[in-house]
């Protein structure tokens, strides 16, 4: 049996755990600093969403959603739902260049009738929609989920253990050193969201991820006015089970501060009330934010770090980690023997 730490207890470290204890194999400790789901894995939209996205659907973002359902379906059974449900998303096009965009992305392209047929509360003014079929989730619930299964399958969660630093002896890490104790480790994965770069680089791995944040709010309409998720330049309105809907998100580089700003909300207020102008009337329920780990070229990094053949990087899933991490996890599982 290998012994393999995993460092962070975000979306991405928990469906690591959950696949690595799947077929208890290997003996698995995830060390997770706070509580696990505590940052952006637990703050997320929760959209899974390849197409609006533009990841496509031959793409890694395409094969992690088509993992969903069987995933779904495995983790619920410990009792926690994760709202998962498939929906069709409506990215709006206001203006002459945004139509001439999207027709040339989508294979399906409804024009205004027929996007205000499906959803009457949309902006009057748009030109159309593309419509795709995505999905969605409850990011927390997942991520919770999730851990409870990696622990029914015999991983060990250690919340509240911060690592501090890992030894590497003749190019393979040995041990991950937490207050009061040294985990030895055959294998470690290395999860640790934007915090990731700050655990690589005294191992002489050049990790370039960095913080992005992302602000959200959540609006209570006065009237239930959306039931498909609606997008337009980047940002998302997605209808919650609870009546709600989720307005997002922001994308900043101020370094590792998780504070929603005036601006940031304000941003997405107007987006809201211009896209369903009846979100205006909307009462504010929520306001948040979080720091995704954003890569420079906008792509994860999955797989060994250059130099430590043992050591797993699996991070920079910057606005796609809840989608992606299915495939993650896969592909982490492959890369151990
Ligand atoms: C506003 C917003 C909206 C988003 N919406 C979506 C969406 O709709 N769909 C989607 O697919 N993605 C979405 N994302 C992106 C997604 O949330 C992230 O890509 C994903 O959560 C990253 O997961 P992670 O596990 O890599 O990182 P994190 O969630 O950041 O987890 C990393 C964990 O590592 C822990 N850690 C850090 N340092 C240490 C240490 N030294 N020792 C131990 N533990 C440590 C942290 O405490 C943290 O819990 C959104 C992100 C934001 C901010």
């Amino acid at each position: 049996m290998a012994a393999i730490a995993v460092i962070g207890g975000g979306v991405i470290g928990c469906a690591v755990a959950e696949r690595l204890s799947r077929e208890r194999r290997h003996r698995v400790v995830l060390l997770e600093r706070d509580v696990v789901g505590s940052h952006a894995s637990g703050a997320a939209a929760g959209l899974l969403a390849p197409h609006s996205e533009h990841l496509g659907d031959d793409t890694p973002g395409g094969a992690s959603l088509a993992l969903y359902p069987e995933l779904v379906a495995r983790v619920e059974r410990c009792g926690i739902g994760v709202e998962f449900r498939t929906q069709e998303t409506l990215a709006l096009a206001l203006s002459v260049e945004e139509e001439r965009v999207l027709r040339q992305s989508s294979a399906s392209w409804l024009d205004a009738a027929d996007a205000c047929q499906r959803e009457p509360e949309v902006s009057p003014s748009i030109l159309g929609a593309a419509v795709y079929e995505e999905a969605q989730v409850t990011p927390i619930r997942l991520v919770h989920a999730l851990a409870r299964t990696a622990v029914r399958q015999g991983a060990e969660i250690r919340e509240g253990t911060p690592v501090w630093g890992l030894s590497v002896h003749a190019d393979l890490v040995g041990s991950v050193q937490v207050p009061g104790d040294s985990v030895q480790a055959d294998w470690v994965v290395l999860a640790a969201g934007p915090w990731s770069s700050g655990l690589a680089a005294p191992l002489g791995v050049t990790l370039d991820v960095r913080p992005s944040r992302g602000q959200l709010v959540t609006l209570r309409p006065v009237r239930a006015c959306l039931s498909r998720v609606v997008v337009w330049r980047g940002c998302y309105l997605v209808p919650k089970p609870d009546g709600t809907i989720v307005a997002g998100s922001t994308e900043e580089e101020v370094g590792f501060d998780p504070r929603p700003t005036a601006e940031g909300v304000g941003g997405l207020l107007r987006f809201a009330a211009r896209a369903v102008p009846v979100l205006g009337s909307a009462t504010v329920e929520r306001v948040w934010a979080a720091l995704r780990p954003a890569t420079p070229d906008g792509r994860p990094v999955v797989g060994p770090a250059p130099g430590i053949s043992n050591l797993l990087l699996a991070t920079g899933h910057n606005r796609n980690g809840i989608l992606l991490a299915p495939l993650t996890a896969e592909l982490v599982a492959r890369a151990i023997p």
